[in-house]
Order: C-alpha cells, then structure tokens, then sequence
C-alpha cells in the first residue's frame, strides 16, 4: 500500500487544517489551540439486554467541540471502528460545516462502537434508548442536537427523540434532528445533501463559464447523495455518462438516465449491466474527460495517483473527506476547481438546521419553502468561499475553512474566549 494511502488520524489532519487557517487569517495561535480539541468529550459504557439473555457492555461517545456560534450539531455513528479520536475529528469538521454555512450552530459528534448489522431491531432500540439515557444529560434543543450518521436512520432517531421526551416528561422533538415527518422531520431532508451540492456546482459551473446544459458528469457512489446529485443534475440539462457503486460501473457516453438507474440498481442490487450501458472500474472513472466529477462514496477515493489522471474541471465533494491531501495539491496545481466536502455536502445539516428551528416554533414549512431556503444559503455559502479563494488566492479548501475558523473565531472574540 502507498504511503499516502495509509489512513492518518482524522484528528491530526482536523488539526492541521485549523492551524494553517488560523495562519493564513493572522489569527491569535489560541484561537488554532482552543479549536483543536473538543470544549467537553464524554465517554459512557452502557449495558444493553439481547435477545439472548445476555448482558452487553457497549461504549459510547459524544464530542462537543465548540458552541461558540449556537448549540452543538452533528450526527450519530454506530460503527464497530468508532473510536474517540474519529468522533473528536468529526465534531471538528462539523463546527467547520455549520460555521461556512453561516448557521447559528457549533459541531458536535457522537457514537457508539458498536455493529448495527449484527443486532436484531429491539436490540438497536434498545441500544439507542440506552445510549440517550447515557448522554441525556448534556444533550437539548438549547444544548447538544444530534442527527443520523453512518448506520443511523430516521427510525434510530425516533427512538432516541422519544426515550428523551420520556425523560424530560414532555414532547422534546428538538433534540435530535432527520427524524421521521410524524414526528417533526422536515420535508426535504432526505435529498437535502444531493440538492444542496448540486447548488454548489452550478454556481462553480457559472464562474467557469461551463453550461450545465450538456455538461458531461461521472458520479462515484449511488447512494443517498450520489443518486440525489445524478437525478437532479439530469434533470438540469446535464448528462450522466458514468456511474460507479461498490459492485462496478456503468458507462454511456450518451448520458444514463439517472432514474432508471435507480430502478435497474434497486431490481439488482448494482448499477453495473444497466442497460445501454457498458461496465466501468472507479479508476475509469475519475479519469474520463468529463467536466464535473461528483466523488459520493467513502473517503480518501482520489488519492494521488488518481488525481494524476483526472480531466474533469471541477470536482464536488458530496462525500466526506474523498480527496487526500497530496491529492488536493495535484488538482490544485493542475487548475482543477474542488468544491470541499465542508462546502459541498453541507446542504444536510443546512435542513437539519431548518428541521430544528421547525421544532422550536412548532410551524411546519413545505418542502418548496425548505428547498428555496436551502438554496438560498448554499448560493450565499458558495459565493463567501469563492470571493475568499479569489481575495486570497488559495484553494476552495483552504478558502472555506478560511471562512468557517473566521467566523468561529469572530463569535469567541465578541464572547471573550480569546
Ligand atoms: P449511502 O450508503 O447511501 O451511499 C454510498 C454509495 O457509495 C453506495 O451506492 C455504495 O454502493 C457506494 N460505494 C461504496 N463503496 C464504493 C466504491 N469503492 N466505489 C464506488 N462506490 C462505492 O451513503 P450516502 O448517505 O450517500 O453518503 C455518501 C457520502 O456522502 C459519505 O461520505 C457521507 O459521509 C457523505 N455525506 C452524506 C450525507 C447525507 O445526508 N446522506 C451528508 C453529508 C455527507
């Protein structure tokens, strides 16, 4: 395996990232020290009835990282490499998210070591209750306000909303947001990342002077944001030539309907041999020349050597953290136009951010209202980051953390903290 491709720990890149900002801005170093480790960590252990019989102890966490600009945000992971340094980061990137998107919420993540896959469903309510109970008392609509993350859903959250309301005595359904709509989800949120990216790229594709109108796109992942950004981008006047999932590819220079797609990928189980299509490697992919390239999968897909091949003009990070860093200053130095993940895939915490302020005023908007709204943030988020990327002429990247550190920096200045 490539150096490079050994994965470094999240939170010393998070790190890294906060300290080359704080530079660049000339910022007091103490801003970069209090932005490096969350403001409270909490490790609980918990036990958890099976359906054996059995008695288990599972151990979970919750990293407040910073709340300087509004209560903590950021989702929930049920994973059996959860680990306190990868929630620690990820509560980092989430106070980044929120703050370039201009919401009045700090970061937050949490998550419980844990495989989802190998629980029955009242073993998973169970855990979720059991976990709530262990957090309850840091977590609140004014507090801390969780969300699904990877092997989390809308029901997970249900339950947790619920085993908080039972505790608090009273409806307390602004603890936790991607709830379902019965219980005060918000219309839009569950294509609100796929749709937000895609306001991102059109706004990169009227500063390149690209028209979407024929604009050729090869989407990496088909999932929830990858099949969101490919649908919504056809219909745009844009054309799908290629598609990748964890079972192969498909290519049509022609362009690929995204929604058949959809339907041949839920028949069975794999965009790979849909028809008019041939097969496709993920390496293909990123090299084809095409002028968008949307990497919606898992992290660290555009390594080096795949950036060396990439022709695209722009790239839209709907996944977290799919480019490494020597990666980044590939595409950097070959003029490549990357919307950062931080910018790019924040359309799903901008909706949980509406779900929430739903709850608190308990009036219910329509998904048009949400969608309008959503799209008036990204466009203003976008264009923030690209007036800093061309005043200081640095990358998207080092331009959208520029204005998220900024931003955290200016709330814990007129607070004192620093
Ligand atoms: P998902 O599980 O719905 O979809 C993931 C897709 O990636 C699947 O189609 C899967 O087959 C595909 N995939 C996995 N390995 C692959 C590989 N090696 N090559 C090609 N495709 C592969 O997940 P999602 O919710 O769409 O999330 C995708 C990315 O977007 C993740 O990085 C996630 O953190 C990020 N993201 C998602 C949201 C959201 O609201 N869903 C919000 C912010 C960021």
């Amino acid at each position: 395996m490539a150096l490079e491709e050994t994965s470094p720990n999240p939170l010393r890149a998070a790190q890294q990232e906060i300290r080359k900002a704080v530079q660049a801005l000339n910022l007091d170093p103490i801003v970069a020290d209090l932005l490096s480790e969350p403001q409270r960590f909490v490790e609980v252990s918990f036990p958890v009835k099976m359906d054996d019989g059995s008695t288990r102890v599972f151990k979970g966490y919750r990293s407040q990282h910073n709340n300087a600009l509004g209560p903590f945000k950021g989702g929930i992971r049920f994973h059996p490499e959860v680990n306190a340094d990868e929630v620690k980061a990820l509560s980092i990137w989430m106070s980044l998210k929120c703050a370039v998107l201009g919401l009045p919420l700090g970061g937050g993540k949490g998550g419980v070591k844990c495989n989802p896959k190998e629980l029955s469903r009242r073993e998973l309510e169970e855990l979720s209750r059991a976990y709530v109970r262990s957090i309850a008392q840091v977590i609140g609509p004014e507090k801390d306000v969780p969300a699904p993350d990877v092997y989390t859903n809308p029901q997970v959250m249900a339950w947790m909303a619920d085993e908080f309301s039972s505790l608090n005595g009273y409806n307390t359904f602004g603890v936790i947001t991607g709830k379902p709509l019965e219980i005060g989800g918000s219309a839009g949120r569950s294509e609100a990342t796929g749709r937000g990216c895609v306001f991102a790229i059109r706004e990169a594709c009227a500063r390149l002077s690209i028209p979407l109108q024929n604009a050729t796109v090869a989407v990496q992942g088909f999932g929830n944001a990858g099949s969101v950004v490919a649908r919504l981008l056809h219909e745009m006047g844009a054309r799908i030539i290629a598609v990748t999932d964890s079972t192969g590819g498909a290519y049509r220079s022609e362009g690929i309907d995204p929604i058949s797609l959809l339907e041949f990928k839920q028949q069975t189980g794999s965009v790979k041999g849909a028809p008019g299509t041939t097969p496709l490697s993920n390496e293909q992919l990123f090299a084809l020349e095409c002028d968008i390239i949307i990497p919606a999968a898992l992290e660290n897909a555009i390594t080096a050597a795949v950036a060396e091949d990439i022709r695209a003009r722009i790239i839209a990070e709907a996944a977290n953290g799919p480019t490494t860093p020597e990666a980044d200053k590939i595409l950097e130095d070959k003029g490549v136009l990357v919307i950062p993940d931080i910018l790019a895939n924040a359309g799903g915490v901008t909706v949980s951010y509406f779900e929430w302020v739903q709850n608190l005023t308990n009036y219910y908007w329509t998904e048009e209202e949400v969608n309008r709204r959503l799209e008036e943030m990204m466009v203003r988020a976008f264009q923030d980051v690209y007036q800093m990327h061309l005043d200081k002429k640095v990358s998207m990247r080092d331009a959208a953390y520029m204005v998220a550190v900024n931003r955290i920096a200016g709330a814990m200045k007129v607070r004192g903290w620093v």
